[in-house]
């Protein structure tokens, strides 16, 4: 299948870009752009975020952190999701739709990390991965943004910059983030410094991908990687 081609108004004049951005230019800008890069779900503690996480599959952040300061309230750690009543967790999640299904995978949760980690957030991929309802993102979330490894979470805004950017050609969130793990290796964008970060270029590319990127109408007239970009898919 072809891929679509979106058009924008991004003004006359704009200096041709190479076929692929440069990984450690675009970093550096977008560290410039957003240098607080945080998550935007509200946490104080990794489970916390873990649930947030858990919770923010298809739904917006904006509408998790809506009904989580209730749900912290009401079933504050480990041992009281795994009791939790699943008719009143799931009014509660009611608002994010699938009620129930998100009640059950919470409950499911919160008897995983007590039965499996004294009720702890493990700091382990497989550990957390073995966890219902988390997957190789939400993993990599909460061990990016809590535990403070580099770690790129790619979700869909992350994949769509990362085509546009001529970084990868896949779909599939494994095959963007290996693409992307390489380029930017490649490109020599370190680890450690702020701006190569993975954790928090996946942050900002998120960001980036909420505010000028947007799926249906980039807005590459505003958009600071402009001269950098190669803008597939976008004519
Ligand atoms: S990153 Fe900027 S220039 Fe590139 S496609 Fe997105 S909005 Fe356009």
């Amino acid at each position: 299948m072809s891929r679509p081609v979106l058009h924008t108004d991004d003004g006359e004049g704009a200096a041709a870009a190479a076929a692929v951005a440069d990984g450690a230019r675009v970093a550096a800008a977008l560290e410039e752009l957003y240098p607080e890069a945080r998550t935007e779900l509200d946490h104080r503690n990794a489970l916390e975020l873990l649930v947030a996480t858990v919770l923010s599959a298809q739904t917006t952040d904006v509408r998790v952190n809506e009904v989580t300061p209730e749900l912290f309230t009401r079933w504050p750690d480990a041992k009281a999701l795994a009791g939790a009543d699943e008719a009143a967790l799931t009014e509660v999640v009611r608002p994010l739709g699938m009620g129930a299904t998100r009640a059950r995978r919470l409950i499911g949760l919160g008897r995983g990390l007590l039965e499996r980690h004294d009720g702890e957030v493990p700091d382990g991929q497989a550990a957390l991965e073995q966890l219902p309802g988390v997957g190789r993102k939400t993993a990599h979330v909460v061990r990016g943004a809590w535990f403070g490894h580099s770690l790129l979470a790619v979700d869909t805004h992350v994949g769509r910059l990362a085509r546009r950017l001529g970084w990868s050609t896949h779909n599939d969130p494994r095959g963007v983030e290996k693409d992307l793990v390489a380029h930017l290796e490649a490109d020599g964008v370190g680890e450690h410094d702020d701006a190569g970060n993975l954790t928090r270029l996946g942050l900002r590319l998120i960001l980036h991908g909420r505010r000028v990127c947007t799926a249906r109408a980039p807005r590459c007239g505003d958009c600071a990687l402009l001269e950098l970009c190669p803008r597939v898919g976008v004519a």
